[in-house]
């Protein structure tokens, strides 16, 4: 063999070699690429699916929220009747059908008010709403379900948009399976709850719904308990919500090759349809798709059911970018030509080829990411966060939203927080460190943002962080939204709620809120003192009753006004219906404050009011309350002003009074009065005192009037002054001025059997307004005459002048019938009330009893005395006796026979008297008569 040969045989043997190396080498990176390109593909595979998945979650989180939506409705509607007694139909349109409130609630079918009617009542319902509202009226059952049996009914008074519930007016929900339970639960719990779903009534079957219920309660009601919630449940407000419309505005649009069903799940794991995408096949039912593909599943708590969103897509695959694995499978070959070159000439190991290989399938997979978040983004502003770098890629959108130039290069962390508000900055940080923690499943807080125009906007920022396998953070996408437009409509609507609609004053609601805080405060910081005072028009009903309500609404807004003007800007003013007003001073140096202010009020409100034609002159009394630590809530201080305010007013109106320990222990001692007055037995307790009422021309005794007196086991002897008002606050002078009646008359007809001279007396027993306002009052008095023997005539019955004009017509036409009866009347305390002089000869009486004040200040005050004499002339016109009350000394007595006035009672004649004593006072006065004769 040559040398050559050899050389030939070496070089050819090395060629092999090298080739087979060569060779080796190309099938291992082969080998590489291919295992590189699968994995591409799962990465593709996965990825896709984990995007589906997580637009499928955020729908769910999307249907959680509009639900909340609709609970912060129901909530607003129960504010709205718990400001006000009564929501007319025509409020119930107003506030449901306002576009911002359904522009912010859509899928809404109907919002309701459903009454809840006692079965025995259910008569006078219909018949009350049939008389004054609509007289096509009618309570129904349900004709689409088999009706179930219930006890009370649940009637639909209003149901708005009436142009497609109309047929839903007077439904009895009760009957309905589904609404029965469901309005049941929100009782016990006092929340809102969802009904499972159901055809709703009003689409006739046709459409799937829920429907949300808020039960209502009596104002004032205890609902702590749910025994005192079911019985003083008034009604409820309720959304029907049609399901395919509620998902319309959910479901994306452009999201195709998928379809989908949302189910409502039950603790038995039954699915109930709720809605199917496309809506077309909503004919089938069932909710688990088997016809292969992907399905993806989200659930969502509602109440106590799951809601399940599933969704199929039929051709997972087509979604998949082959491109990608192209390019990838493409790149990867290159480079293992490129090893095999390597190998070849500097034999590299296969280990940095895989290394590289991996190093790029990496990178390749972040620009894949933000891509997808890309395609992504809606209108809402996309961000992301790669925590290993630091740096934060803000899509254009997010710039646009906060008035950032697009061009405008920024990227990091700070650019972002600089921008929130301070007032959200902490909770911001804490939120989000929780969730780059683990600590939370999501991330989403509302935001108030700074934009470059200087405005400030509300933002809702969602996001949510991507994690490697060992749970740690490595980055954070996320989405910035817009919604200024839905806070502030909400902050409207919770306005509406929280305000008196006539005056635009805060209601009860908003100010018992903003006194709990001031009494927290004053808990906390001793320095800080507030102070609430109570204001009550005198005679408003008056007035009102006689101006027309209209004039009466224009009247109370201008107090409202006046009120406004007269307090600082930190102060609540609110009205608590009716005339009663009150004002929260927030804040106050000392009591000073509070007198300088109450005193501005008086002066403010005593101005009168124009009003058309005249003037109403009205004013105001005011109890004051100045808050002390020893508060717990804004019920004690409204209370106690409340009382402050009944002093004012007591002490002769137009004034104000200051509350103190002295009216607590009043108050204390008022309300023991009233526990022993209900259990005492008045045969026991009570006496009849008897006051004579002389005739001035003769001298003789004319009469006596019966004066109640209590002699208390423990307090002693009681005033009539002190308890009356009890005994009629509590409705217990009934009774009780049914045993004066009786013992009064009993006693004259024993003094009419003794005394001759008795026969041409009368006696005079005083009847409250409650008592003439009972429907027994006419058999009381017929059935005492007859018990007792006393003719008619005899007794003459005293009503006190302001009785008669707090209620003219329905006390005149008791007035009638008790004179029917031949029973005097007499108008007592004539002076203090508001008739004038020109409207007595409508009342039919037989006698006026002239106030003690008018005789008091005769003597000091001339005007009295001519205002004396013009009531006795025209009593004497219109065939009146007059009494004079309360005379004292021999100068009133001159002064009133000079005036010619016939009657008089008074001290200086005689005080009351125990029956007894009468007798004696009987037999005294017939031996002066006998003395005098
Ligand atoms: P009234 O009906 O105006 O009764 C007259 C009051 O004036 C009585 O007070 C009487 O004691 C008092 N009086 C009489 N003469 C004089 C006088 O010269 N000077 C002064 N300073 N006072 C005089 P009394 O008995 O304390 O009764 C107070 C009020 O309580 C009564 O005012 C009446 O409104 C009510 N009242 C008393 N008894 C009854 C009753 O049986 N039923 C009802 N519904 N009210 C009653
Ligand atoms: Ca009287
Ligand atoms: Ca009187």
């Amino acid at each position: 063999m040559s040398v050559l040969d050899s050389y030939r045989l070496k070089s050819s043997g090395r060629f092999m070699v090298r080739w087979r190396v060569a060779l080796l080498v190309a099938l291992l990176s082969l080998g590489a690429t291919l295992f590189v390109s699968y994995l591409t593909w799962r990465n593709q595979v996965d990825g896709h699916h984990r995007q589906v998945q997580e637009r499928v979650t955020q729908l769910t989180i999307d249907i959680s929220e509009r639900l909340k939506d609709y609970e912060i409705a129901l909530e607003m509607a129960r504010g709205l009747f718990m400001a006000s007694d009564e929501v007319t139909a025509d409020e119930w349109r107003n506030f449901s059908t306002s576009e911002r409130f359904f522009k912010n609630i859509p899928g809404t079918h109907g919002f309701a008010y459903v009454d809840h009617v006692k079965a025995e009542e259910l008569d006078d319902y219909v018949r009350v709403i049939r008389t004054q509202y609509d007289p096509d009226f009618g309570v129904f059952d349900t004709t689409l379900y088999e009706p179930i049996s219930y006890d009370d009914y649940c009637v639909i008074r209003y149901n708005e948009p009436m142009s497609r519930n109309a047929n839903t007016i007077g439904l009895n929900v009760a009957s309905i399976p589904a609404s029965h339970e469901t309005m049941r639960r929100s009782v016990l719990y006092d929340r809102v709850t969802f009904s499972e779903g159901f055809s709703l009534h009003q689409t006739g079957a046709a459409k799937v719904g829920v429907v949300l219920y808020l039960p209502l309660f009596q104002h004032n009601a205890d609902t702590r308990t749910v025994e005192s919630r079911l019985e003083s449940v008034s009604g409820w407000v309720a959304m029907s919500v049609e399901m395919s419309a509620f998902m319309a505005g959910i479901w994306p649009e452009d999201w195709e090759g998928v379809s989908g069903v949302l189910v409502q799940r039950t603790s038995e794991s039954v699915d109930r349809l709720l809605y199917r995408h496309p809506t077309q096949d909503q004919s089938t039912g069932g909710t688990k798709d088997t016809r292969g593909g992907a399905v993806y599943q989200a659930s969502m708590p509602v109440e106590d059911w799951q809601w399940v969103l599933l969704v199929h897509e039929a051709h997972p695959n087509t979604q998949i970018a082959w491109s990608h694995v192209f390019l990838v499978g493409g790149v990867s070959s290159v480079i293992s030509l490129l090893l095999v070159l390597l190998v070849w000439s500097l034999t590299r190991t296969r280990d940095r080829a895989y290394k590289l290989a991996d190093e790029l399938t990496l990178s390749l997979r972040e620009s894949e990411q933000r891509y997808a978040l890309a395609v992504h983004g809606s209108n809402d502003g996309l961000w992301d966060w790669d925590l290993a770098t630091g740096r934060v890629y803000y899509a254009p959108r997010w710039k646009e939203l906060l008035g950032v130039p697009e061009e405008e290069d920024i990227y990091t962390p700070e650019a972002w927080f600089t921008r929130i508000s301070s007032g959200c900055l902490a909770r911001f940080h804490a939120k989000l460190t929780d969730h780059i923690h683990g600590k939370s499943e999501r991330f989403d807080l509302e935001l108030e943002m700074h934009h470059a125009d200087g405005s400030t906007r509300w933002m809702l920022c969602r996001a949510a962080a991507v994690r490697d396998q060992h749970g740690k953070a490595v980055r954070i996408s996320g989405s910035l939204a817009d919604i200024s437009d839905l806070k502030q409509a909400q902050d409207e609507l919770r306005a509406l709620a929280q305000h008196d609609q006539l005056t635009g004053l805060a209601n009860r609601t908003l100010f018992t809120d903003r006194l709990n805080h001031a009494i927290a405060r004053a808990k906390r910081n001793s320095s800080y003192q507030y102070a609430v005072l109570f204001l009550d028009f005198d005679g408003f009903k008056v007035i009102n009753d006689s101006l027309g309500h209209s004039l009466g609404d224009k009247l109370l807004s201008e107090m409202a006004e006046r009120i406004r003007t007269c307090v600082r800007e930190v102060d609540t003013v609110a009205r608590f219906g009716g005339d009663e007003f009150v004002v929260l001073m927030d804040g106050i140096h000392s009591a000073d404050d509070v007198q300088i202010l109450s005193q501005r009020l008086l002066d403010r409100l005593a101005v009168p009011f124009k009003c058309e034609t005249s003037e109403v002159i009205s004013t105001v009394s005011i109890g004051v309350v100045v808050g002390t630590e020893n508060y717990e809530n804004a019920d004690e201080v409204i209370r106690d002003a409340d009382a402050a305010m009944y002093q004012a007013k007591a002490g002769g109106r137009a004034q104000y009074c200051l509350f103190d320990l002295k009216m607590h222990t009043q108050a204390v001692r008022r309300m023991r009065l009233e526990q022993d007055l209900r259990q005492c037995s008045f045969d026991e307790q009570f006496r009849v005192y008897y006051q004579p009422i002389v005739n001035l021309e003769s001298g003789t005794t004319a009469g006596f009037e019966a004066l109640l007196r209590w002699d208390h086991p423990e307090h002693g002897r009681i005033e009539p002054e002190e308890f009356i008002g009890i005994a009629e606050e509590s409705g217990l002078i009934v009774s009780l001025g049914e045993w004066v009646l009786r013992e009064s008359c009993k006693q004259m007809a024993a003094w009419r059997a003794r005394f001759n001279d008795v026969l041409k007396m009368s006696i005079n027993v005083n009847l409250s307004r409650r008592q003439m306002l009972s429907a027994e009052i006419f058999d009381v008095i017929d059935r005492v005459l007859e018990e007792t023997g006393l003719p008619a005539q005899v007794l003459k019955l005293e009503v006190t002048e302001s009785a008669v004009m707090d209620n003219p017509q329905s006390i005149v036409s008791v007035m009638q019938r008790i004179h029917e009866l031949g029973v005097r009347l007499a108008m007592d305390d004539f002076g203090t009330g508001h008739s004038s002089l020109s409207c007595l000869h409508q009342f039919p009486i037989d006698q006026l009893k002239i106030d003690r004040s008018f005789i008091e200040n005769m003597q000091e005050h001339r005007e009295f005395a001519a205002v004396m004499d013009a009531i006795v002339s025209l009593a004497h016109f219109l065939h009146l006796e007059v009494v004079a009350e309360g005379i004292e000394n021999a100068e009133q007595l001159s002064q009133l026979q000079a005036m010619d006035c016939q009657y008089a009672q008074g001290f200086f004649f005689a005080k009351p008297m125990a029956a007894s004593a009468v007798t004696d006072y009987l037999t005294g006065f017939k031996e002066d008569a006998t003395e005098a004769a």
